[in-house]
């Protein structure tokens, strides 16, 4: 038995970030779906694959070992046993991904390994189709959301800290690209679930957005 909690939202909404406080504080762990769909989409750039060969992308997917280490300050993930967590948000990965999560052997592939893992434990999964798609039946299912503008600016901020270089104009455009085609998809759209409970997080500080998801996470019960 596992308990699950899913969020969703698009990017910049602050999933990331309150997902990973939460598993700190209530001792879940986290999982960040997006950086599977990143994994592939690294794994295309390295072996040069062009985005329209579909039948290479999906061979890609099926062949690429991901695993994610859980560490109190932030994940590591590794592909073929390489640690790539900062590749995988280079700006290269970050304009195909949407493209390359759009294709639906990926997804199939990908949601598989992302059901395993969680196999047994209690979790905090990110995404966007956790609460509609991978795992309907979760525990607290919620769903961020905060304005277009609002969330370039905090995906911008974050990439300076990372020393990611992309202009704001730069990140607004990807989100604003990546937003439309995440919504578009032929399974696992962004959409939220008729059962989230959406949180506007465009005024609101993190450490707001903290205390209310737990409160939202006490109230749908014991984690088992
Ligand atoms: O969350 P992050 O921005 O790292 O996700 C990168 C991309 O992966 C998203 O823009 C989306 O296209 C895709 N994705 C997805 N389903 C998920 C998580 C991410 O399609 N559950």
């Amino acid at each position: 038995m596992s308990f699950i909690v899913g969020i969703d939202g698009p990017a910049g909404s602050g999933k990331g970030t309150i997902a990973k406080r939460i598993a700190n504080e209530l001792g879940l762990i986290n999982i960040d779906t997006g950086s599977t769909y990143r994994c592939v989409a690294l794994e295309v750039l390295n072996q040069k694959v062009l985005l329209n060969d579909k039948k290479k992308i999906i061979n890609i997917a099926k062949n690429i070992q991901i695993d994610i280490q859980n560490k109190q300050d932030g994940d590591i993930v590794f592909l073929n046993g390489k640690d790539v967590t900062k590749d995988i948000r280079l700006k290269e990965v970050t304009k195909i991904v949407s493209p390359v999560s759009s294709i639906k052997e990926v997804r199939l592939i990908m949601v598989e390994l992302q059901r395993k893992f969680a196999q047994g434990k209690n979790i905090i999964m990110e995404g966007r189709d956790i609460c509609t798609y991978v795992f309907p039946n979760a525990d607290v299912k919620i769903y961020l959301d905060a304005t277009l503008e609002q969330r370039a600016k905090r995906r911008y901020k974050e990439n300076q800290e990372k020393n990611i270089k992309m202009t704001y104009k730069e990140v607004l455009e990807n989100i604003k690209k990546r937003d439309e085609n995440d919504k578009n998809k032929e399974i696992g759209s962004l959409k939220m679930a008729k059962d989230s409970i959406l949180i506007d997080t465009t005024n609101l500080t993190i450490d707001e957005v903290v205390k209310k998801v737990i409160e939202i996470i006490k109230q749908a019960g014991e984690i088992k």
